[in-house]
């Protein structure tokens, strides 16, 4: 009996030899690429200062004003625990802009609320003195706009959301902050706040650590953040030690609706 998929043994031969010539092939570019992409996230990527920094008054004023009529935003400005260094109302960010016009005013959905109040709560209770400090909190979308353009065309725009479908930033429910002690000095995490090093996030400490390019005081640091960060329900992002999300990706786009703004 003959199958009617059967082939002549050197045939079957000569498209074994193929295929695995293609497996060899498609493994030496994913190899290749790997190592080129990590190559590069390794290094210190700064984008370009703009020639004309601006100040995005008008938007941001359009902004607060949404913000505190929006009855599911809750501004945290003022929140006893909480200390404000809205690093996008100055011009040192990646932008260079000041999308916040000075603004230090933070907002944050309300089904967000409870996970930072745990969190207070268990700094006041272990960790006595010590304050969140919030670098960026809900984020109107011109602002996400300003973000991706300081990156698009470089190979680290995958790293920051599209200014149109947006991040978690722009349903109010993800946080950037860092941890100060009881003397309001930032923890030292060993890379700013919206670094595109590979060691800003958990991905490359083991090989920072290695390299001795973080100290193990700096990944304790960080790791300190996360376990209150982790108890009180948010989520990491493995890329950046400061940025949490209050529920995961998926969830939220089901579930909420992104700002109109
Ligand atoms: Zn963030």
């Amino acid at each position: 009996m003959r199958f009617p998929y059967a082939c002549h043994p050197g045939h079957c031969a000569g498209v074994c030899f193929s295929i695995l010539f293609f497996m060899r092939f498609f493994l030496f570019i994913v190899f290749f690429c790997t190592f080129a992409f990590a190559h590069k996230t390794d290094s210190l990527f700064v984008p370009p200062k703009p020639e004309k920094p601006l100040r995005y008054c008008e938007a941001a004023e359009k902004w607060i004003e949404y913000a505190t009529h929006n009855s599911k935003l809750v501004e945290i400005t003022d929140m006893e625990g909480l200390r404000m260094d809205l690093r996008y109302a100055t011009f040192n960010n990646v932008t260079g802009h000041d999308m916040y016009c000075g603004i230090q005013r933070a907002f944050i959905h309300k089904d967000g609320l409870p996970k930072l109040k745990r969190a207070l709560s268990i700094i006041a209770k272990e960790l006595p003195g010590y304050s969140l400090v919030i670098f960026d909190a809900a984020r109107p979308m011109y602002a996400q706009s300003v973000l991706k353009q300081s990156v698009v065309g470089t190979p680290y725009s995958h790293f920051v959301s599209s200014g149109k479908t947006g991040g978690l930033h722009n349903y109010g429910l993800a946080l950037d902050l860092g941890l100060a002690d009881s003397t309001g000095s930032l923890l030292d995490m060993g890379a700013d706040f919206d670094s595109f090093e590979r060691c800003a996030g958990i991905v490359g400490e083991a090989d920072a650590l290695k390299s001795g390019r973080l100290t193990q005081q700096q990944i304790d640091n960080r790791n300190l953040l996360r376990k209150i960060m982790k108890r009180a329900g948010w989520v990491m992002l493995p890329s950046e030690w400061w940025h949490f999300n209050a529920f995961t990706r998926a969830y939220t786009k089901e579930h909420y609706p992104l700002f109109p703004m």
